[in-house]
């Protein structure tokens, strides 16, 4: 869940005046508090890791047993460990003690010292990585178990080395981002209230998604595909589906995840990545559906929709906090003064509301679109291994595939169901069915959190069957999908101009 991980540690390192330990000697209290606190998950994650070992060792025919239990436990280990951090910022007095001991003087008072927010979390960091340490040797037992024969388990150090790329790419780089221009604000605050300063700041965030794929390479150390079958089978696809990329990716993760993705708004710079398990474990017809469902990807526009999305979005919720930070201002009835003074209790903890809205906001309706563009891709992932016949009832070497991945045909749905069942099958992702009530209504809640950007898998499949009983149904989703993001989008515009007008441009230009 890196987008909950994302904005948790940005609030984290928000101006707030965290609140001074529940009792005296206060350095002392929050020191200890918050050791003990570390101790205390650092210690659960050991023990299941023992408990996976000693089992594994005892009996290893309960090895999917084992691996289903520390599946379940790893995660619920992971919401308790952002709650103990949480804890330790917001009751044990960590945040303050941080906060405290890290002031400089600069310019005759007292501040933060740069980039010191990130002391704010600190212990959740301690974590992660002692977490990482730990749960190397349970990993690397069910490795062994469950995968005979197959090419030996990483060391401990490349193991840390890839976890940390992952972390410093998908979580902090947008903490970094926020945390650096904290400091600015801090120590050169002049350069913070010009024009070009604002203007480069706005357009940080398209400049990121543009030129992401040129940072993603080193960062998770991606290499190019070699040339051998797989390759020249990617490339004749590209050219009949008239797609253009600067290159094929391999992401080696030790077999330690099935998956491929595209980066990039432009083909220069543009990469489709697959990580080494996807490209050995399947078969070469389902491997080119999947890479049909990255350039469906491309050819729908996905990546231009969420990047316009995103930066509208935005907008329009900074317009929002803005209005409604005015409204309450200005208003003069007596309800609405008793509002006013209840909110200055709270001073610098009015930072937090809109990170808690940005979130929710992307839980929800850009959730929302990406099931949708997902859905959309995987049509396309369909067609790429279509031919013009929709009766037909299967596909030899003579088949003949129609450029352009225009067609839908039944072959071509079932071959991409199967690459997503077998993707499922191979991430050791649970089916919806069996277990008491309880436990399938929990699983099902946190299937769609966790799948809150592409669907449960399940639903995907069982979809693309339903097309396949009923071919009709796709230019009627097509249909409705686009009037979605018209109107998706409309909304957004219609949104911010009038919220724009509202609160004066000028005034929603400094905001932001
Ligand atoms: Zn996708
Ligand atoms: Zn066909």
């Amino acid at each position: 869940m890196p987008i909950l991980l994302v904005f948790a540690l940005i609030a984290a390192c928000l101006p707030v005046e965290w609140p001074q330990p529940p009792f005296a000697p206060e350095r002392e209290t929050a020191f200890a508090l918050t050791v003990g606190a570390v101790t205390l998950v650092l210690a659960l994650a050991l023990a299941l890791r023992t408990w996976v070992i000693r089992t594994l060792r005892r009996d290893p025919t309960r090895r999917y047993e084992v691996a289903r239990a520390y599946n379940w436990w790893r995660r619920a280990l992971f919401f308790v460990n952002i709650g103990m951090v949480a804890a330790c910022v917001l009751v044990f007095g960590w945040g303050w003690l941080a906060q405290r001991e890290l002031l400089i003087f600069w310019n005759k008072s007292a501040q933060l010292a740069p980039f010191a927010e990130l002391a704010v979390p600190l212990p959740y960091f301690v974590v992660l990585v002692g977490c990482w340490l730990i749960y190397y040797d349970a990993e690397r037992a069910l490795y062994r178990v469950l995968h005979l024969g197959d090419r030996p388990y990483w060391s401990r150090s490349s193991y840390l080395l890839h976890n940390s790329r992952q972390f410093a790419l998908m979580v902090m780089l947008p903490v970094a981002l926020i945390v650096t221009q904290q400091t600015l604000n801090r120590y050169a605050p002049e350069t913070t209230r010009t024009v070009v300063y604002k203007v480069v700041s706005l357009a940080v965030v398209p400049c990121m998604i543009l030129f992401m794929p040129l940072v993603m390479k080193p960062l998770l150390g991606l290499k190019s595909m070699p040339a051998g079958p797989t390759r020249d089978r990617f490339e004749a696809l590209a050219r009949r589906l008239d797609f253009r990329c600067s290159d094929f990716l391999v992401w080696n993760t030790h077999g330690a995840s099935v998956n491929a993705f595209i980066t990039g708004l432009l083909p220069r710079v543009r990469y489709v990545v697959f990580t080494d398990r996807i490209l050995d474990d399947l078969p070469p017809e389902e491997l080119d559906a999947v890479f049909g469902h990255e350039v469906g990807h491309a050819k729908h526009g996905h990546i231009w929709l969420y990047a316009g999305f995103l930066t509208l979005s935005l907008s329009v919720l900074a317009a929002l906090v803005l209005f409604l930070a005015k409204y309450i201002d200005a208003a003069t009835s007596d309800d609405m003064v008793r509002l006013r003074t209840w909110l200055e209790g709270f001073k610098t903890w009015l930072a937090l509301p809109p990170v808690a809205l940005v979130t929710a906001y992307l839980f929800v309706v850009f959730g929302a679109l990406s099931r949708r563009c997902e859905r959309q891709a995987d049509l396309f992932g369909s067609k790429t291994m279509s031919c013009a016949d929709p009766c037909c009832t299967g596909h030899d070497a003579k088949t003949v595939y129609p450029p352009g991945g225009e067609c839908l045909c039944p072959t071509g749905l079932r071959t991409f169901a199967r690459a997503l069942d077998r993707v499922r099958e191979l991430n050791g992702m649970d089916h919806d069915s069996g277990g008491r009530p309880l436990r399938r209504v929990l699983r099902s809640v946190w299937g769609w959190l966790r799948a809150w950007q592409h669907g449960p898998m399940s639903r995907r499949i069982s979809y693309l069957l339903d097309v396949h009983n009923r071919l009709a149904d796709e230019p009627r989703f097509q249909k409705r999908l686009f009037v979605f993001k018209c109107a998706l989008m409309l909304m957004l515009l219609v949104a911010l101009l009038a919220l724009g007008e509202a609160v004066g441009w000028k005034d929603l230009f400094d905001a932001l």
